[in-house]
């Protein structure tokens, strides 16, 4: 799979589900998702002279207007990967339609307290086998809130049973009013750690291997950083030239929300023709795969520890301001699901 960039693209806000630890998700859609068709999608990115991997994620992407054609539309050139909580019965139509060597893995996240609300159990396993039977490379996340730990082996069994990971994920930032990853207790970061283990093995032998299918969004990591990610600041990184951000506004930012660097529905792309130092704050995914972060020589940077008290209730603020603004969007656009 050779690609020139990668994008993280938040393609909607609609979700089914409503998790607490959620800082990306409404319950009526934002009025310009779907605003222009797959192909004229398709038409912007070949603008760009470049192959991409389009990180497709939501909110529930599979909620995005007519998914299962963008999706085709977009690997007739391009590359995706896929993070979906694979509820939808559309899913079934992704592995049929969508060629496989065009899609670099799906990632699903489990979400155990909404699954059991809104009855997602008994979709999720056909769901899962109807990739699994057309060879896309599957892996699977739960979310490591404190009721989690005691639940993880029951959920990872039909997993385990499918040769699919089941890979534990730290929540990162305020999450019943204590700060993660700093909150989790040395109990937790025990198990943690060898919950990912035995994933990693799992993974080792199944459809997506993490030795050879490259992912940027990869939760093996997460057991390596739970006292908290390194502090990135002025570390050259490669994100603007190799990699970008696309929000569901069409925007395209370096990462974070601080450097613009264009928008899709403007036809609008400005790169950055070099590394530059970091200057932002981002997934720490991303940071890890395009910063010139060594994990080896980790040890001599600083973790970014919990924020200070102030900082947190600024945090809590911005997410809550986030979804007002989200719901206020949804709401001006009648008609929408
Ligand atoms: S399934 Fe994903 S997008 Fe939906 S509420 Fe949960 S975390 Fe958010
Ligand atoms: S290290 Fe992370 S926050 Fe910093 S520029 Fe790179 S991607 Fe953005």
């Amino acid at each position: 799979m050779t690609f020139d960039i990668e994008a993280d693209w938040t393609l909607n806000l609609l979700c089914n589900y409503d998790c607490d630890y959620c800082f990306c998700r409404a319950s009526t859609e934002h009025r310009l998702v779907g605003r222009i068709s797959p192909e004229q999608y398709l038409e912007f990115f070949n603008s760009t002279g470049k192959i991409w991997l389009l990180h497709l994620t939501g909110g529930e992407p599979f909620f995005h207007p007519d998914f299962v054609r963008l999706c085709r539309t977009l690997t007739s050139r391009h590359f995706i990967s896929v993070n979906s909580n694979l509820s939808s019965h559309r899913v079934r139509d992704f592995a049929a339609e969508i060629d496989r060597s065009r899609v670099q893995y799906v990632h699903c996240g489990v979400h155990v307290e909404e699954r059991d609300r809104r009855k997602g159990w008994r979709n999720l396993l056909p769901n899962v086998t109807s990739l699994l039977e057309r060879g896309f490379p599957v892996f699977a996340s739960l979310v490591m809130t404190p009721s989690a730990f005691a639940q993880f082996p029951r959920v990872a069994e039909p997993f385990t049973a499918l040769g699919v990971a089941l890979i534990p994920k730290a929540i990162r930032g305020s999450y019943e009013g204590r700060w993660y990853p700093q909150a989790y207790t040395e109990a937790e970061r025990t198990q943690f750690r060898r919950f990912s283990e035995q994933a990693e093995i799992i993974a080792r032998n199944g459809t997506w291997r993490p030795d050879q299918l490259r992912a940027t969004v990869n939760p093996l990591l997460d057991r390596h950083y739970l006292d908290g990610v390194p502090d990135f600041t002025g570390i050259p990184c490669s994100a603007g030239r190799m990699s970008v951000s696309i929000g569901y506004d069409g925007k395209i930012f370096r990462c974070g929300q601080k450097t613009v660097l264009g928008n899709i529905f403007e036809r609008r792309l400005d790169l950055f023709p070099e590394d530059r130092p970091c200057d932002d704050e981002y997934c720490p995914y991303w940071c890890l795969r395009y910063s010139r972060f060594e994990k080896e020589t980790q040890g001599s940077f600083p973790r970014r520890g919990a924020p200070g008290a102030v900082k947190q209730a600024l945090v809590s603020i911005r997410g809550m301001r986030r979804e007002i603004g989200n719901r206020i969007a949804a709401f001006s656009q009648p008609g929408r699901p």
